[in-house]
């Protein structure tokens, strides 16, 4: 048995993850006055060199897409923030038959939110009441008024623009104001006027005027590359540096956590960790444990940490660790405006993401389907990405001067629609340990079942004719085909794909059938707390990480709280 490097010091608090929740719990807790010690998986970052925000395609080796152009159309180019990838080397994952699951993960201080899209919606107040309202999964054991003044502070701290709407479903924040619509949009909002469907100025994580100490956006259009001058939000840049000033952080990357190590007496103790520079297993204690290593990877590491007490998994007497996971339904649709074509060039600068959405518009009526979706949207006349061109080489024949020449009319003439819905958890989506494979480390991993239900096929469907309605209205040609067949219908996008994965340790009342309390406490160990997406009980049609980030900041507060109260 190889042994176990014991750290001498006890924390008061370990937090495990340095993601969107690991950042915020950081950032408050230090502040609060605790000595935190953070276990991230990744390496560190530095912006000034593993950022790539102004660089050209000559400046890289593949010019962006990779060895043989394997990257070419991935979200993850060597343009894109480091260290985020659908397949990580010796950490594998895998599907249960008949399943399809995708999960994309970063291994870097900041986690996802380095590569992340900072569209930034709050939960509406219907997301947190949706089984007193229509039945179906479970209400959370808050409010959306008990969540609000922590959205406030979030948006305060992070900045977030966007505009005051009143609309039900998509909640006002504390908004900067946001860059106007480009062309593209504002044919995509005319088109919504004439339909009646409601089309409003996006709301993302990106600042328009400076913000502590952080310039305003220079509408450079490239956030997916990370941003030199954290315009935009991530947590390594924003979150782990205020945390690190109060001299209360101990930051320690490339820690893989394996392992949380109950007492006798029911609480958490320590959290053994594989340092991946030496493969060395260490081991650290602390009062109190916040897990934020995202919702799955918080799972795995609760169901890998069993115990003559927890047998099945920690705080897993409920069985629900692993259970009731979602992803954000999705499907895609594009589009073309010959009226948009041989447009005079002019500029469609902005920042990298739509500055106009389209919130949930039909709340108002009975639909084919519970629930609702908003919808996404992309195009213009930006910088060319890898493989902009590539459409229209398959569309159009030619090469040379013909090509270029079709290229330049075609370019900014499309508009890319994304639909994103609420998946109500069903029985048969879940994770669990895979029985037989484990990582490079020895560390089980996970396998994902997965299914989706008519509710959400029917949702597909519905955005599917949404945006040719939308695009028709434009007076543009509906270009996706998108059948109604199996395995994607409709184009519903596989499990895990639109990265919204949650609801792995979910809150709730009862500890029969919830893993956690109202403030994101385990109900079976008081000292241990998840601050991600795993507490969430309905994955509402907005994307899930300000909601994460208002959650993580609450429990923090209660769990300063208990601190000086002496509970922990
Ligand atoms: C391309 C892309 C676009 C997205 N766009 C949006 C968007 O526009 N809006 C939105 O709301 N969300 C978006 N998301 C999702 C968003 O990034 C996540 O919701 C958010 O980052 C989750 O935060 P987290 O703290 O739960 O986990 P993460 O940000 O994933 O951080 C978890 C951290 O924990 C570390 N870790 C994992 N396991 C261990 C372990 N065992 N020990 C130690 N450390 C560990 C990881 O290395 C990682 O750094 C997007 C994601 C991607 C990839
Ligand atoms: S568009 Fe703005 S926020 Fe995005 S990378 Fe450029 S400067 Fe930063």
């Amino acid at each position: 048995m190889p042994q176990v490097v014991r750290s001498p010091k006890p924390y008061d608090v370990c937090i495990i993850g340095s993601g969107a929740g690991g950042g915020t719990a950081a950032k408050i807790l230090t502040e609060g006055g605790l000595n935190v010690v953070m276990l991230e998986a990744g390496p560190p970052l530095n912006p000034e060199k593993d950022y790539k925000e102004h660089l050209w395609p000559y400046d890289l080796p593949h010019r962006g897409i990779g060895v043989g152009g394997k990257l070419r159309r991935e979200i993850n180019d060597e343009f894109t923030a480091p260290n985020g990838a659908w397949e990580i080397d010796g950490e594998p994952y895998t599907s249960a038959p008949g399943s399809r699951f995708r999960w994309f993960r970063s291994r870097i201080v900041g986690g996802r939110t380095n590569h992340w899209g900072r569209i930034a919606l709050r939960f509406a107040p219907i997301d947190f009441k949706s089984r007193s309202t229509d039945g179906m999964g479970d209400d959370w054991p808050i409010t959306y008024d008990e969540l609000a003044p922590y959205y406030d502070k979030v948006e305060s701290y992070i900045g977030v623009f966007g505009t005051k709407e009143n609309i039900p479903s998509a909640p006002d924040g504390i908004f900067m104001p946001p860059p106007p619509a480009r062309c593209t949009e504002t044919v995509v909002k005319k088109a919504c006027d004439k339909l009646n469907v409601l089309c409003i100025p996006s709301r993302m994580a990106i600042i328009t005027k400076p913000l502590n100490g952080r310039a305003a956006c220079h509408y450079c259009g490239q956030c997916d590359r990370g941003c030199l001058t954290a315009s935009n939000f991530s947590s390594s840049q924003v979150m782990i540096p205020p945390a690190q000033a109060t001299g209360r952080l101990t930051l320690i990357p490339n820690a893989m956590a394996r392992e949380i190590v109950v007492g006798k007496d029911g609480k958490a103790h320590a959290v053994s960790y594989i340092d991946k520079t030496t493969r060395i297993e260490k081991r650290v204690n602390a009062k109190a444990f916040v897990v934020a290593a995202s919702a799955c990877e918080s799972a795995r590491l609760l169901l890998n940490s069993k115990s003559a007490l927890f047998p099945d998994g920690l705080a897993n007497s409920s069985g629900a660790v692993g259970r009731y996971l979602t992803d954000s339904v999705g499907t895609s649709g594009g589009g073309y405006f010959p009226q948009l074509e041989k447009m005079p060039p002019h500029n469609h600068d902005g920042v990298g993401g739509m500055h106009m959405y389209i919130p949930w518009w039909k709340f108002d009526r009975k639909n084919d389907f519970l629930r609702g979706y908003h919808i996404e949207m992309y195009g213009g006349r930006g910088m060319p990405g890898v493989g902009e061109f590539d459409g229209v080489c398959e569309e159009f024949e030619g090469y040379g001067l013909t090509l270029k020449h079709t290229c330049r009319s075609m370019y900014g003439t499309y508009i890319g629609l994304e639909g994103r819905g609420e998946m109500i958890p069903n029985p048969q989506s879940y994770c669990d340990i895979d029985p037989v494979t484990v990582d490079q480390w020895g560390i089980p991993v996970l396998r994902f079942h997965w299914q989706w239900s008519d509710n959400e096929i029917k949702m597909a469907k519905d955005m599917q004719e949404t945006f040719r309605s939308i695009v028709e209205a434009a007076g543009g040609i509906y270009t996706t085909k998108a059948s109604p067949d199996a395995p994607r219908p409709y184009g519903i996008a596989d499990g895990g794909v639109i990265i919204h994965e949650l609801g792995t340790a979910r809150m709730g009342v009862n500890p029969k059938t919830s893993v956690l309390n109202k403030y994101c406490q385990a109900h079976d160990v008081r000292n241990l707390f998840v601050a991600d997406a795993a507490p969430f009980v309905t994955n509402a049609d907005k994307n899930p990480t300000l909601t994460i980030m208002a959650l993580s900041w609450r429990t923090s507060d209660y769990l300063l709280d208990q601190a000086k109260k002496g509970n922990l």
